[in-house]
């Protein structure tokens, strides 16, 4: 493989690592550097909301052999500005021939003068362990997916948590009120206090000041309310930024040679004719086989369809698809069981899908909404049909 000269990848996270695998996969032999904010090599996230907080997984490193990759790996060091063929750091300056942005996203905070706690990195959910202790009163701000997986590890560890959430139910934002409703249930056998339609003012030593003049008194305040991409650092270079840098179905930005993945993307979707911008482990490990092959000239396009997983309250929820432009809803079983199913349709084709407990059926969702398959919406209802078997011919 030819290529630019010089590669340089800000971030470095799942996203930046996939890249520079993926350019030396492909036999990009040029100089690559990858420069990180934070101080440790690249690690993996999902696990920080899970075992880690559980005490069942102290690292969870990616990548043991960074020297065989033969990059430049440049930590602790923040991208400040990006000038015409120059990355400027907070210590040095950095020409560049191909620059790709995988520079994540960073959580919201709350207003407010008390100490909050976020969950992004390891540091983060290092630190956040050590402070659940049997007893100790936890609040968490936000009933999202973050929330709800800090709420489980926290119970299990014997904290009294109570998590505030300003919408009428858990995971309303991700998929809708009526859906995410069901999970609420599963915060009361967990023993975890769930206070919805309760908005939070700010924070305070000591607690939280609740929008409606109310208090909660809390030893530990973690805020999840979400996160916003991290392309603050991109302002004034040229670089169209929209809900992250917008890029085209082969991730290419609008400033030639910068590409960008992972969370901090904002692509062309052919498949779902939007933007989409995908804060999902699936897409910082697959967006980045896109990058490279178009930093080597290719012509690739990025149209994947989205896929996560969350495990919370022992329960394994996934996701696939992308429901925003749904016009029906198929529930498959009954969501008081242990297993259920909803299934989006829109003009009778699968667009989305999201199980819980029932992971052979999300494969097979997967496969027919890659293929964009019409399906049987009496089928899709009958738990006792395979979702493979509801496609019409
Ligand atoms: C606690 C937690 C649990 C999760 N669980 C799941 C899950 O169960 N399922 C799922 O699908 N997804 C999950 N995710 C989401 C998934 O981890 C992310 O989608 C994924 O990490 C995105 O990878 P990325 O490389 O795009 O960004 P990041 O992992 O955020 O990496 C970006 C890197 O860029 C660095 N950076 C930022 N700004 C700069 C700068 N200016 N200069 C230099 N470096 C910079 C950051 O320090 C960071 O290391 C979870 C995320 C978290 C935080």
């Amino acid at each position: 493989m030819t290529g630019p000269a010089r590669v340089v990848i800000v971030g470095a996270g799942l996203g930046g690592l996939r890249t520079a695998e993926e350019l030396r996969a492909r036999g990009y032999g040029g100089a690559l550097t990858l420069i990180g904010a934070d101080a440790r090599p690249p690690y993996d996230r999902p696990p920080l909301s899970k075992k880690v907080l559980t005490g069942e997984l102290d690292d969870t490193g990616l990548r043991p052999d960074l020297d065989s990759l033969g990059i430049v790996l440049r930590l602790a060091e923040t991208a400040v500005q990006l000038g015409d063929g120059v990355l400027c750091t907070d210590a040095a300056e950095y020409p560049w021939d191909a620059l790709v942005v995988a520079t994540g996203a960073n959580p919201v905070t709350l207003p407010g003068g008390g100490e909050q706690r976020v969950l992004r990195t390891a540091d983060d959910a290092l630190a956040l362990r050590e402070r659940l202790t049997p007893g100790t009163r936890l609040a968490i701000v936000g009933a999202g997916w973050i929330g709800a997986e800090l709420a489980t590890a926290a119970a299990s560890r014997g904290c009294q948590v109570t998590v505030v959430e300003a919408a009428g139910a858990p995971l309303a934002a991700a998929i809708g009120a009526e859906i995410g409703g069901q999970t609420a249930p599963w915060y009361a056998e967990a023993g975890v206090d769930l206070r919805l339609r309760t908005a939070v003012a700010s924070i305070e030593p000591g607690g939280i000041a609740l929008a409606d003049g109310g208090w909660l008194p809390a030893d530990l305040i973690v805020t999840a309310i979400g996160v916003r991409p991290a392309v603050g650092w991109l302002a004034g270079s040229g670089v169209a930024l929209d809900n992250g840098v917008v890029v085209d179905a082969g991730l290419a930005a609008s400033v030639p040679g910068v590409y960008a993945v992972g969370d901090c993307a904002s692509f062309w979707s052919g498949r779902f004719q939007r933007q989409l911008r995908v804060e999902h482990w699936d897409s910082a490990l697959h967006s980045p086989e896109v990058a490279a092959a178009n930093i080597a000239g290719g012509r690739d396009r990025y149209d994947p369809v989205p896929y996560f997983w969350s495990e919370q309250f022992g329960r394994m929820v996934q996701y696939v698809g992308w429901h925003g432009g749904a016009d029906l809803v198929v529930w498959r079983g009954e969501p008081t069981a242990a297993k259920w199913a909803v299934c989006f349709l829109a003009t009778g084709r699968l667009v989305a899908a999201l199980t819980v407990g029932l992971p052979r059926d999300l494969l097979q969702a997967r496969r027919l909404i890659e293929a964009g398959a019409a399906v049987d919406a009496t089928s899709v209802a009958d738990p006792g049909v395979a979702i493979r078997d509801c496609a019409r011919e």
